[in-house]
C-alpha cells in the first residue's frame, strides 16, 4: 500500500487544508490526516475531538482519507501507519524556513522519509487557521475560507 500522512493542528480545518487533502488523496492509496494531540500545547481553540470531528465532516466524500490523532514524533507515526511520505502545504516564502528545517530533521531521524510539499490554489495561499480565528473573533466574514460547519463552530466558540 502506498500511504501518506498529512500532519497538523487543524485548529480548525480550512479550505486551504482541504485543497491540499484533495490533491494528496489522488496520489496515494491511503491518506492519513494526523491531528496533533500535543498535551503540552494548550493554546488550541478547539479540543482534539472537535478538531477531528470537523476534519471528518469536511472529508466525508473522500474515500481514502483516514483520520488519526497523535502525540509523538511524526517519523514514529510514519512507521506505525506504514508511510514514508509526509505531506505539507506550502503557501508563501514565510513557510519555507520552518518547513525546510522540519523536513531535514525528519529525514535525519529516518532517511527513508520524504516530505512532499504541495501548493494550494492561489485563493488559499494567504490563509491560516490563526488568521481565520483572528478575523472570526472580531466578527469578520470568513465564509469563503472554511466549510459552513466550521464557520458555525467558530461562531459558537467566539460567542461564549
Ligand atoms: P501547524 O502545522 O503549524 O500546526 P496547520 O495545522 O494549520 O499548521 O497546518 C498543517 C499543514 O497544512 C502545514 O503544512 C501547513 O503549511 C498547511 N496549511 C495550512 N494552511 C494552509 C493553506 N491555506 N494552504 C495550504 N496549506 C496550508
Amino acid at each position: 500500500m502506498n500511504n501518506a500522512i498529512y500532519p497538523g493542528s487543524f485548529d480548525p480545518i480550512t479550505n486551504g487544508h482541504l485543497d491540499i487533502i484533495r490533491r494528496a488523496s489522488k496520489l496515494y492509496d491511503n491518506l492519513f490526516i494526523a491531528v496533533s494531540n500535543d498535551s503540552s500545547i494548550k493554546s488550541k481553540l478547539f479540543t482534539v475531538q472537535d478538531r477531528i470531528d470537523l476534519v471528518h465532516s469536511a472529508t466525508k466524500d473522500i474515500d481514502n482519507v483516514k483520520i488519526i490523532d497523535f502525540d509523538c514524533l511524526i517519523v514514529d507515526l510514519c512507521k506505525k501507519y506504514q508511510s514514508n511520505i509526509i505531506i505539507r502545504g506550502l503557501r508563501a516564502l514565510s513557510d519555507y524556513d520552518f518547513e525546510f528545517k522540519m523536513a531535514l530533521m525528519n529525514r535525519s531521524l529516518n532517511d527513508e522519509i520524504v516530505t512532499l510539499f504541495m501548493m494550494p490554489h492561489e485563493r488559499y495561499t494567504h490563509i491560516s487557521s490563526s488568521l481565520i480565528k483572528e478575523v472570526a473573533s472580531h466578527g469578520g466574514d470568513i465564509s469563503k475560507y472554511v466549510p459552513t460547519f466550521v464557520n458555525k463552530a467558530l461562531g459558537e466558540a467566539f460567542e461564549k
